[in-house]
């Protein structure tokens, strides 16, 4: 599974396809520089624990009304509330529900026939991560210590392959990202927690380098000075920013973005401040696909897919929290009033966008898709069948990428 390969085409990239046989023929032109011109760029938004019931409904009527969960029903109800539904949505998440919602798929509304669920049996997210990663579930991990994740993911196969060497780059505002990836082992650049981002050196003329070296500076310092509520995470605007800075110099051909405060605030029982994050996510999303729309080397040529490792409780008294029937009685016992586990933390949600994405919209669902078929569907857009990686990885999303 670790033998360097060149890229095997999908049906859908015709010229690659073309390129490929032609390369197999004359060697002339070299694996790397096939993928520089032709292969898509890829770009994954992973969110912690953001509930499908608020990306595709807007604001919860009876969490938003609970005076346990929200300091200021007025400020809030004024900003996010609205009788009509599709209002809501537009007010919590408009970028994900009318631009990717029309202009690319969208699954994991549980109210309108489109069902996704984790298939790990803990329901939080170092296995959920490792599971997106993987395209496989790992009975053994069982807690979200930082521990070196055994297991080797697509990433970290794919920065050992022919052309993806050191273009890959992992943002996230959690600091047991490097522990998930083994940085130690994978050597993939991953910055996380609160770990300063280094100064970025850059080879080529980009103008931004000079601009980006100051902004890093001031963000470092900034990180350093603004108390974090949380111990191991850090405010999405670091993590977003530092990555925006190191698309813009080093232009990696695929960039990972973990935003985190969502499920943090759930945590805390902040609705409000959990809300105030989705829709910051939102405009991240919107900020990241205009900013790549904006340079040439993306421009048209890049696809983005997005997911949640986990869902969450539905009501009052379970929507802070996550966790399995089995996790319940091991990893968190703090939960062992809820003897079932927390019902729905299973429940997750995707989004894509992009040249070899289809206009779809939401995709209606037969049977639950699973979490391990979003290693399988990245590849898939880079050109490389998932097999080449692992055997034992689960099949792409049907219904996603265009024919
Ligand atoms: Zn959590």
């Amino acid at each position: 599974m670790m033998q360097n390969v060149t890229l095997v085409s999908m049906k859908n990239i015709t010229p690659v396809i073309l390129i490929c046989l032609l390369c197999s023929l004359a060697p002339v032109i070299s694996a790397a520089e096939l993928i520089n011109t032709k292969t898509p760029k890829l770009v994954i938004v992973t969110i912690d624990g953001l509930r499908w019931q608020e990306a595709f409904g807007g604001a919860d009527e009876k969490l938003l009304n609970n005076k346990d969960f929200v300091s200021n029903i007025d400020n809030l109800t004024a900003r996010f509330w609205n009788t009509d539904k599709q209002e809501r949505k537009n007010r919590l998440m408009p970028f994900l529900n009318n631009v990717i919602g029309k202009n690319g798929v969208i699954i994991g509304d549980r109210n309108n026939d489109s069902e996704m669920s984790l298939t790990n049996k803990q329901h939080f997210s170092f296995p959920g991560y490792n599971e997106i990663f993987t395209g496989k579930v790992d009975d053994n991990l069982t807690s979200n210590a930082k521990i070196l994740n055994p297991n080797i993911t697509f990433l970290e196969w794919l920065n050992k392959q022919v052309g993806f060497e050191n273009e890959i780059a992992i943002f996230s505002g959690w600091d047991v990202f490097p522990f998930i990836f083994n940085r130690e082992r994978s050597g993939l650049f991953i910055n996380a927690g609160f770990e300063n981002m280094p100064l970025l050196e850059t080879h080529s003329q980009n103008p931004k380098a000079q601009d980006a070296a100051a902004q890093i500076k001031l963000m470092n310092q900034l990180q350093a000075e603004i108390p974090s509520p949380w111990e191991t995470v850090r405010h999405d605007a670091l993590t977003y920013g530092f990555a925006k800075l190191y698309l813009q110099v080093k232009q990696p051909k695929v960039l990972v973005i973990n935003l985190g405060e969502t499920d943090d605030f759930a945590h805390d029982g902040k609705y409000d401040a959990y809300l105030d994050s989705a829709k910051q996510t939102d405009d991240y999303l919107r900020d990241l696909w205009t900013t790549l729309q904006n340079m040439p080397a993306y421009k048209n040529n890049t696809n983005m897919i997005i997911i949640t490792d986990h869902g969450r409780g539905n009501d009052a008294i379970d929507w802070r929290h996550h966790a399995s029937k089995q996790a319940v009685q091991n990893y968190m016992t703090a939960l062992s009033d809820f003897e079932g586990g927390i019902v729905g933390s299973e429940h997750i949600w995707f989004a894509a966008m992009g040249p070899n994405i289809k206009s779809q919209g939401l995709l209606k669902t037969t049977t639950e898709l699973s979490q391990t078929q979003f290693a399988a569907t990245a590849l898939a857009l880079l050109g490389i069948e998932v097999s080449l990686y692992d055997v034992a990885a689960a099949s792409a999303l049907k219904g996603v990428i265009s024919e």
